[in-house]
């Protein structure tokens, strides 16, 4: 029996219940010892925090406003040099930045909603 198994069995024993959490850093289930949460493969105390998961999603979708922000105002810096350019070797090079940008405009937008 590994070390792994033998404690998931000393923890059950003990009166440990298996939750549906996983330990964030390995993946094992873990157990719910009093008020105490334990992962048997990392064999430490783990803590749950939802207020830190959610925190941090927050700031996760302000990064992505800012880069949005970003995005955007480097496509009106693009589209005003666009209007002004008369060179087509150019205006292909800031077409194909352009859809670039467009690209990166999208994936923000389709991380946002998900
Ligand atoms: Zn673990």
């Amino acid at each position: 029996m590994s070390a792994e198994l033998k404690r998931m069995s000393d923890l059950l024993k003990s009166g440990a219940t298996m939750m549906s959490e996983a330990c964030p850093e390995c993946g094992s289930p873990l157990f719910k010892v009093g008020s105490d949460i334990i992962c048997a493969k990392c064999n430490k105390p783990v803590v749950i925090l939802r207020a830190a998961e959610e925190e941090s999603k927050i700031i996760g979708s302000r990064i992505l406003d800012d880069l949005e922000q970003t995005v955007l105002s480097k496509i009106r810096e693009m589209n005003s040099v666009i209007s002004s350019e008369g060179d087509v070797e150019r205006l292909t090079q800031y077409g194909r930045a352009l859809s670039t940008w467009l690209e990166t405009l999208e994936k923000v937008r389709r991380l946002r909603s998900g």
